[in-house]
């Protein structure tokens, strides 16, 4: 099959390339060698080779692809055993379907002082750029990375059929052989696919590094998969992985990298390329229960050397310091249409490859006995906006008045006016009832009570009503949320860093001093109920401000407009009639909007605490998808004013830079 110019992990040419046939492989040949020449010479170029270097290098090996038939060693065996066991990833198995990550990057060439001097006595050479990523990854096989680093972006992506990448200086560009996960997962981020890479590796000893004693495994790619990475210029000759396993903690803490690529024009002498990576893996911490690796330092040599050369070996070096803020598993409403590769890398398909890998691409006419296909995932994705950091973006026309998703809460809790009135659960407005039941909590449906039951049963084992009344006196509502969560964290439904995901509000010391009270009460509450140690080690005065904080900015005031939801006349007028709040969520993907005071995308209840995120008006492929967190009919000022003291920043949007 002819794909595009391969996706190279070498620094890459940034000139069109030549169509003329009879003439490409040489001139491929040439520019091959002239980017590489120029680029490593010319230090303008330092950030695109960084990030064609360190951006998002591949794995070579797939953990879903079939186990090799080699012989494993018991001592293999055991080290991934004991990872598995350290990490507890066991526990995902089956139950992922996707992870969520977003980080942040820093990355510089290292000066060269000899080509022996040891890296740490080299520093980086010029500015560093920094950067940050988000990061989906759909099991098995199907990823996407958007990385900014210094203004630049640069995309990767593989929808379990071919990988591709994105860059500003050469367009898209497929990358050659099969499909391999990013490197980057194999960081420590997903333990099981760690295992899974490694669990056919040949265990090579004992080493100590950076003071830890470790275990070696080593994996090497096969020979048909570098054969499909090679081409008429450049010949993949060989590419081993080593992963250092310490004894102690049995966690991944280093992964090294290397694969050697002879390049050779016709008549004559070889030349070779040597590119070694090599991380370290540290900041291992819990999230849902599982170790996953928050930060380490990558640091790359490429070495050019061969019998043409006059002078000896070139070496370029380069270092990345990466971290990861925020880990999700089985975020709702990840689509599809995330994965597929751009225009130009699709026309390498056949036509009939099209159909499953979007909606969009499905015939049109279905079997007449067949049921109408359901609409598919929501046709938007979560990414890095220039200005207010994460975004959502339209992944193709919306039309207007168009049900874009909807979303269920994280945590949810009816105020505490409406707290006899609607369900306890999902904040459905319930008929009036006799005195005798008017004490308790009710529900809509014996599924909210099933949904609710074991929390609520944490809940009842203590007394709130030194809570609750601390809330109402102070018209208190987020703590009213943070006590919903705490007793869903002790039963065991949420976790305790449920929420890191969210943006938190930046809080004055005034303000953290102010929330002391409320922690008081809520564990004095859990202490008289006796509850168990091991199940509230995680509420500290910490863990309170930390979830208050993410509640304050991405909590939404639900006020049910009941009635059909489908015309927007309706709603609106409804709106107006309808009473006051009914209670406050926070939701996970309706979080990642941002504001416009002259929104495309309007979130709206009915009936329950289920949102519905609908378009206003037509929005194009790429737009970005905005809500108003505020009444938008108040003036400029007002809304200036609510914005900064509420959410913390100044709104430049259109309407409000119109002065309107
Ligand atoms: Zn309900
Ligand atoms: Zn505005």
């Amino acid at each position: 099959m002819n794909r595009l110019a391969p996706l190279s992990e070498e620094p890459t040419n940034d000139e069109e390339e030549d169509n003329n046939n009879s003439s490409k492989k040489v001139s491929s040949w040439r520019n091959w060698l002239k980017s590489h020449f120029s680029l490593l010479f010319n230090k303008k170029s330092d950030l695109k080779i960084l990030l064609s270097v360190l951006g998002c290098p591949l794995f070579p090996i797939s953990p879903h692809a079939g186990q090799p038939n080699t012989h494993v060693s018991s001592s293999a065996e055991y080290i991934i055993q004991h990872f598995t066991a350290a990490t507890g990833c066991r526990k995902l198995e089956g139950k992922v379907k996707n992870v969520f990550a977003t980080g942040k990057v820093r990355m510089a060439m290292v000066d060269e002082l000899g080509s022996s001097g040891s890296s740490t006595a080299v520093g980086p050479t010029g500015v560093s750029q920094k950067g940050c990523f988000v990061m989906w990854q759909m099991v098995p096989d199907k990823w996407l990375i958007e990385l900014v680093v210094g203004g630049h972006k640069v995309v990767a992506g593989s929808d379990g059929n071919v990988a591709w990448r994105h860059t500003p200086w050469i367009g898209a560009h497929a990358a050659k052989g099969g499909v391999r996960p990013l490197r980057r997962v194999l960081q420590g981020l997903d333990p099981l696919a760690v295992s899974a890479v490694f669990s056919s590796a040949q265990y090579m000893g004992e080493k100590r590094i950076m003071g830890v004693d470790c275990f070696v495994l080593k994996l090497s790619a096969d020979h048909t998969d570098l054969a499909d990475r090679s081409d008429n210029t450049a010949e993949m000759i060989k590419h081993v992985i080593f992963g250092y396993f310490s004894q102690r903690s049995g966690l991944l803490v280093y992964l090294e990298d290397s694969y050697l690529t002879r390049i050779q024009s016709p008549g004559s002498r070889p030349t070779y390329w040597e590119t070694t990576m090599a991380t370290k893996i540290e900041d291992y911490r819990t999230v849902e229960g599982v170790m996953i690796a928050h930060g380490g330092q990558s640091s790359a040599i490429i070495t050019r050397f061969g019998d043409n050369l006059k002078v000896g070996p070139a070496i370029t070096r380069m270092e990345e310091t990466w971290t990861i803020d925020d880990l999700a598993f089985n975020v709702p409403g990840l689509s599809m249409d995330c994965f597929i590769p751009p225009e130009e890398v699709q026309k390498d398909y056949p036509e009939e490859n099209l159909d499953w890998r979007s909606p969009l691409h499905r015939t049109p006419t279905p079997p007449e006995n067949e049921k109408l296909a359901s609409p598919g995932p929501p046709p938007i994705r979560v990414s890095i906006t220039e200005m207010a950091g994460r975004g959502v973006f339209a992944t193709r026309r919306i039309g207007s008045g168009d049900l874009i998703h909807t979303a269920k809460p994280l945590v949810s809790h009816p105020s505490l006016s409406s707290i006899h009135s609607v369900c306890y659960f999902c904040l459905r407005k319930l008929k009036p009832v006799t005195s005798s039941e008017d004490c308790n909590v009710r529900f809509c449906s014996q599924e909210c009570e099933e949904q609710s039951k074991v929390f609520v049963a944490v809940e009842r084992k203590a007394d709130w009503s030194a809570y609750d009344d601390y809330c109402r006196t102070r018209g208190l509502k987020y703590p009213l949320l943070v006590k919903r969560l705490a007793c869903m964290v002790v039963s065991g439904v949420a976790s305790a860093d449920c929420l890191d995901i969210l943006q938190p509000a930046s809080l004055s010391s005034e303000m953290i001093s102010e929330m002391g009270e409320g922690f008081s009460l809520l564990q004095s509450a859990f202490m008289k109920a006796k509850a168990r140690d091991e199940c509230m080690a995680f509420l500290t005065e910490q863990w309170y401000i930390n979830v208050l904080a993410r509640f304050r900015i991405n909590s939404f005031r639900i006020e049910l407009a009941g009635g059909s939801y489908e015309d927007l006349h309706s709603l609106a007028a409804a709106s107006v009639e309808t009473e006051a709040a009914v209670g406050n969520a926070v939701y996970m993907l309706p979080s990642f909007y941002n504001h416009d005071c002259d929104p495309n995308v309007h979130i709206i209840w009915i009936d329950n605490v289920n949102a519905r995120l609908k378009a206003l008006r037509e929005i194009e492929a790429g737009e970005e998808l905005r809500i108003c967190y505020i009444d938008a009919s108040m003036d400029h000022d007002a809304r200036q004013t609510i914005l900064f003291q509420g959410f913390g920043f100044r709104c430049s949007c259109l309407r409000c830079s119109s002065g309107d």
